[in-house]
């Protein structure tokens, strides 16, 4: 099997610090375990408009387009924060994404049992929790034709969105959301608002299409959004894979990040059209963002960052026993007692980045 091609972009801020932490661990598997990956990196966001006066060059975006996954830190700060628009770092981010054409956005929400107390909810409620949000990305009301604000001929405004989705759209974030059941618990809960909107009519007729059609073992079940929103937080562990519209992710994946109360731990996957092989356009990053406030002092999470790269090797590597140890190795260092500033709790050692990381590879050595 040949090396799989990995394409980091640290970005800007934290990213760096961050990413540098991954690169420990890319160093453990090719020691301990004779991993070796085709490694390239490249500029993104600010970093990559110092150098090329761009955030993303033609030549970044060909490397992201050939590598079998993208691992990004993340991009922007106050140092660019006057270009124009552009220019600015976010085009950067926004333009890989939609040349990687990725509309299917994972977001994890893992609470690790060392981390329970940084929940807003009580212990029972979120201990244990392990769910996937999955939220389509490129279609649905953010981008639905007609839109816009205009004006009627008596003078007055209206403001218009629309809500579209084709089967095909449909049927592609479902094969993702089936496909990632499969590789966890074989349930996917199905979230619409089909009892008002007839566009999730049609989701909801075509997710229980392909269920019968190409996953009869894995269990569909459907749910109105502004139930799952109320779910979500009175019993989050009743679900395990749930797939929803763009507007409706971007809301819930939000919800369920905030179950588990720690920015600094939440990684995510953004996925494209499989080829030939099942083989999908891969991006991975943490949730958080650049955080200048705190860039530059070794002080930042490197967790979801790491734990995107454990996303990376198990969903666009087939590195599952590889994944399974780095996430084993987190939960281990967190029971541990070591601590960086954002999840900080009474009694725990503050650390830094570097010193997190380089218990994560000590763990990985055991
Ligand atoms: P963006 O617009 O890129 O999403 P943001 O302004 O929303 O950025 P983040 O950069 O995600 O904010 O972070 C918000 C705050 O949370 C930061 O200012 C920082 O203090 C804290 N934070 C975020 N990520 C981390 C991390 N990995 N480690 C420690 N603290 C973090
Ligand atoms: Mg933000």
């Amino acid at each position: 099997m040949s090396a799989k091609k990995l394409l980091i972009l640290p970005g800007d801020g934290i990213g760096v610090e961050v990413m540098a932490q991954v690169r420990r661990i890319i160093d453990w598997l090719g020691k301990r375990r004779k991993i070796e990956f085709d490694l390239s990196e490249g500029l993104i966001g600010g970093s990559a408009y110092d150098v090329h006066g761009t955030p993303l060059a033609d030549e970044t975006l060909a490397d992201a387009l050939a590598a079998d996954a993208v691992l990004l830190g993340a991009v922007g700060g106050p140092k660019w924060d006057n270009l124009p628009f552009d220019k600015k770092p976010e085009r950067g981010l926004l333009k890989i994404r939609k040349e990687m054409g990725l509309f299917a956005n994972l977001r994890p929400a893992t609470v690790f049992d060392a981390l329970v107390d940084a929940s807003t909810l009580k212990p029972e409620i979120v201990a244990g929790l392990d769910i996937m949000i999955l939220r389509e990305l490129t279609g649905g009301l953010y981008f639905g034709q007609p839109r816009g604000i205009e004006t009627l001929p008596d003078g007055s405004r209206r403001g218009v969105n629309t809500l579209v989705y084709t089967t095909e759209e449909v049927r592609r974030i479902g094969r993702v959301a089936f496909e990632l059941a499969r590789k966890r618990n074989k349930r996917v809960c199905s979230v619409d608002k089909a009892n008002v909107l007839e566009c999730t009519v049609l989701w909801r007729e075509e997710m229980v299409k392909l269920q019968r059609e190409e996953f009869p073992d894995v269990e569909l079940s459907h749910m109105y959004v502004d139930n799952a929103a109320m779910q979500l937080v009175r019993n989050p562990k009743q679900f395990d894979v749930m797939v929803t519209e763009n507007t409706f992710g971007d809301i819930l994946s939000d919800c369920a990040a905030m179950l588990t109360g720690s920015l600094g731990m939440l990684p995510s996957a953004s996925l494209g059209a499989a080829d030939e092989n099942g083989r999908r356009r891969a991006l991975y990053e943490p949730v958080h963002g650049s955080a200048p406030d705190i860039a530059g002092k070794d002080i930042a999470n490197p967790l979801a960052t790491i734990l995107s790269f454990a996303m990376c090797l198990r969903y666009s590597f087939d590195m599952e026993a590889e994944a399974d140890l780095i996430e084993t190795a987190v939960k281990t260092v967190l029971k541990g007692g070591l601590r960086t500033g954002d999840i900080m709790q009474p009694g725990k050692a503050k650390v830094s980045t570097t010193v997190m990381g380089e218990a994560v590879v000590r763990e990985l050595d055991k």
